[in-house]
């Protein structure tokens, strides 16, 4: 393989840059060419293409969202889309396509690879939602910028006795709720892998006032609903004053973390290395920080991303 394609999709997520420069060196250093396909699928489609050096990567590696830009792209999920899509890249001489993106991204690279052209999947996106890998570009951050709202807002819950309703995003998968939420130290976690209602939380609250608790924090993954619904049940419910904060789109954006950068750069260089042995349809992961590969058509078929109860479990022991 002599020329590789790069691309950006879906929801963007911090370290795709540091993906983004990662493919662009290995393949060079490789003496490979890459082609920078701007703005995802859509720009494919357009032939929004052009070739990239090693110095076009270079001051990105800190800076969140990405230097390709992203898009959603309905025409993609046609056959007439794919098929501009398989048209451009062969056009520029493209021989495999590295696509650093969520599930939905990873679709558009199964669709190519069935049509024969050789794709590789990397996990970029806040969620942590892809099967075969424990964790995905840009989860770390989002993470930590959850975290640091949390600890900002309890200063202020606990000056003013209030009970606190944080909506954080995840619409399938609680992860980020559930790891904020461990890590603030959250009276409940509600998450759409859990059957936990109101009820619960309130009994938990009620705990908690018992033995004089001045202040609570509940997370909401945006997948239960939202948190004005909670706080609104709660006032009806209960007489705890209650307030609402939706962390929204802070928690895409933002300089990654160095374990952001640091999978970004392992998973970016192994996608190529993968494309240079000839393996096209592949998703790249970390299990147990080890690098894995699997059939990106598996992967989106029988594969399932879980969320971790034990952890879960967890945070609830320690938080009664
Ligand atoms: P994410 O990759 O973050 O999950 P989306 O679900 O919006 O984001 O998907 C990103 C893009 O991937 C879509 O806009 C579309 O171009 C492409 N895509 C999604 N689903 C499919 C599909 N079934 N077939 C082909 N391409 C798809």
């Amino acid at each position: 393989m002599k020329r590789i394609g790069v691309l950006t999709s879906g929801g963007d997520s911090p370290g795709m840059n540091a993906a983004v420069r990662a493919v662009v060196r290995k393949a060079i250093f490789h003496e490979v060419e890459v082609y920078g396909i701007y703005h995802g699928y859509e720009g494919l489609i357009k032939g929004d293409i052009k070739k990239l050096e090693i110095g076009s990567v270079g001051d990105i590696i800190h800076r969140g969202g990405t230097m390709l830009f992203s898009a959603r792209c309905p025409e993609m999920k046609t056959e007439e889309g794919q098929l501009k899509a398989i048209e451009q890249l062969n056009k520029h001489g493209i021989e495999g396509l590295v696509v650093i993106g969520g599930d939905g991204s990873y679709m558009g690279a199964k669709a190519l690879t069935e049509r024969g052209f050789p794709c590789v999947g990397v996990p970029g996106t806040i969620d942590n939602d892809i099967p075969g890998t424990e964790f995905t570009i840009g989860f770390d951050t989002a993470i930590n910028t959850v975290i640091d709202a949390i600890d900002k807002i309890r200063d202020t819950a606990t000056s003013h006795k209030r009970t606190y309703v944080i909506e954080v995003m995840g619409r399938d998968a609680g992860d980020i709720a559930l790891w904020a939420g461990l890590a603030g130290g959250a009276e409940s976690i509600l998450i759409p892998e859990s059957a936990d209602d109101i009820n619960d939380v309130i009994a938990r609250l009620k705990r908690g006032q018992d033995r004089g608790k001045k202040h609570s924090i509940i997370i909401v993954a945006e997948g239960v609903g939202s948190a004005v619904e909670v706080a609104k049940k709660l006032e009806e419910l209960t007489d705890f004053e209650t307030r609402v904060s939706v962390l929204g789109y802070i928690q895409r954006g933002g300089s990654p973390t160095v374990a952001d950068r640091v999978l970004a750069s392992r998973l970016g260089a192994q996608a190529v290395s993968l494309l240079l042995e000839g393996k096209g349809g592949r998703a790249v992961g970390i299990e147990q920080n080890r690098l894995v590969d699997y059939d990106i058509i598996e992967a989106l078929t029988q594969k399932k991303h879980t969320l971790d109860h034990q952890m879960f479990d967890l945070s609830k022991e320690l938080s009664i």
